[in-house]
Parts: C-alpha cells; structure tokens; sequence
C-alpha cells in the first residue's frame, strides 16, 4: 500500500501532525507521535513545584502567629482576632468557631414553673420525626388539668439528622435544640441514647404560656392595630 500525497503542516489545524494520507482510503492517515519530555514523564518537575507550594504555605503559617495583630490582618488572616493563621484548619480546642444562632445542638426538654416536664406527650414529636428516633411512652399525668406525661422519653442521636423537625412540631415548647453542644462520643450504642432524665437535666423553665391565652384571646389581647398586626398562624403571641 502506497501513500504517495505528503501533507505540509500549512493544511493542518492545531489538530495532530499528519504525516501522509493513504491514496485508496484517504481516511487512512499516518499521523505524528509526539512523545512527551523525559522531565514530564517523570513528574520531577511538578513535584517539586507541589512541594514549593507546600512549603510556602506550611512557612507562613508557621511564622504567621509570631507577627503582631496588624501584621496578620496585612498577611491576610481570615479573623486575626481570633484565629492565629490563615489556614481554613481551626486549632481545636484552641480556637472554636462559633456557631450560628439557630444551630441545632443536642436536645433538651423544658420544663414547667414546678420543674416538671412541659411535655404532654402528644405523640407529635416521635410523629413527623423522619428519622423514627423518638421513642415516648405516655402516662396519666398526676396534674388534673393535664392529661399526660412521658413515662419515658428517649431519642437516638445516633439515628437523629437533627432536622429540627420535632422542635418545628411541638405545640407546646417541650423539645428544644438549642443548647448548642454536639451529640457526645460513644463507645457503645446505648450510650447514645438521650432519656428523658439526661434531657430534663440540661433543660430551663419556658417562658411560652402553656396552651397559649386560652379560646378567647382575641378579645383580651392587645394588639397594636390592622397594619402592624403580626399574629403567627398558628396561635396566638406567646402560645409557644
Ligand atoms: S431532629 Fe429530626 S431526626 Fe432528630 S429527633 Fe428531631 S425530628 Fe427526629
Ligand atoms: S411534640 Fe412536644 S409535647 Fe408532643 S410529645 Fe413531642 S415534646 Fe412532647
């Protein structure tokens, strides 16, 4: 097979170098091979640049903590305050980040002006909870005007996503997650199981009003008119 018509480079894109293009099936060409470096196939070159890089970054957080507040904030700290590099890495438990307001943190159950638990279990917690963590057993409450309490009430870190989906259900401010600590470590299962005692123990007194201000609050509660009158939805100010 023969390749007589020699292409010049004039003709070609920034595609490969052809070299010939076969006379009976022009489709047949013979193209160049253009072999990478020696210095590129043994990635020297660019692991000394990594390396570079590398050593550069770990210089300037090694000797960035030793210059003044201005200093840092000139070599371009994140918070100079705060943090004593610019490396995204926060030194814990040195250096803490703080968390945004409504993080959602380990649960708590509140409590009544007697210390009691809020919770009438009403099951609508252990309900919307996606998760299925919540495990409640209800009693009669000892209260007459209430009909009951949890027995027991206990939710699965481990399972929990902490959607705050349960917080979100509550009528009745029972279930917070606002204490702003992680779910704790483990070694065993159990052990990650919060009851409703270790939730009483980090709960507070709520300052919502129990039921809110009754059937007819519409009549007794001061509003501040038409235009400005910014009652929830679902209930009246202060029944949560
Ligand atoms: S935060 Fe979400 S997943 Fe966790 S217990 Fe509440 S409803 Fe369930
Ligand atoms: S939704 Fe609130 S009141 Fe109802 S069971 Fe859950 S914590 Fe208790």
């Amino acid at each position: 097979m023969g390749s007589s018509h020699h292409d010049t480079h004039e003709d070609q894109g920034a595609g490969p170098v052809i070299i010939s293009v076969s006379d009976r099936h022009p489709r047949s060409k013979t193209i160049q091979v253009v072999r990478p470096e020696s210095a590129d196939t043994t990635f020297l070159a660019a692991t000394a640049k990594g390396l570079g890089i590398t050593l550069k970054h770990f210089a300037k957080n090694l000797f960035l903590p030793l210059k003044k507040l201005s200093g840092r904030a000139k070599a371009g700290a994140p918070d100079p305050e705060r943090f004593k590099n610019d490396i995204e890495t926060v030194q814990y438990p040195e250096e803490r980040v703080i968390y945004p307001e409504r993080f959602r943190g380990l649960h708590r159950l509140t409590k009544r002006e007697d210390d009691s638990v809020r919770c009438v279990a009403c099951m609508c917690c252990p309900t919307v909870c996606p998760a299925n963590c919540i495990t409640i057993v209800p009693e009669e409450s000892t209260d007459s005007s209430i009909e009951k309490r949890p027995a027991i009430f206990e939710i699965d870190e481990l399972r929990c996503i902490a959607c705050g989906l349960c917080v979100e259900a509550c009528p009745c401010d029972a279930i917070r997650m606002d204490t702003g600590m992680h779910a704790h470590p483990v070694e065993d299962r159990a052990d990650a199981i919060e009851t409703l005692e270790s939730m009483l123990a980090r709960g507070i007194r709520s300052v919502a009003q129990q039921g809110g201000q009754g059937a007819n609050w519409r009549e007794t509660a001061v509003l501040p008119g038409p235009e400005k009158h910014t009652t929830p939805k679902n209930g009246p100010p202060g029944s949560r």
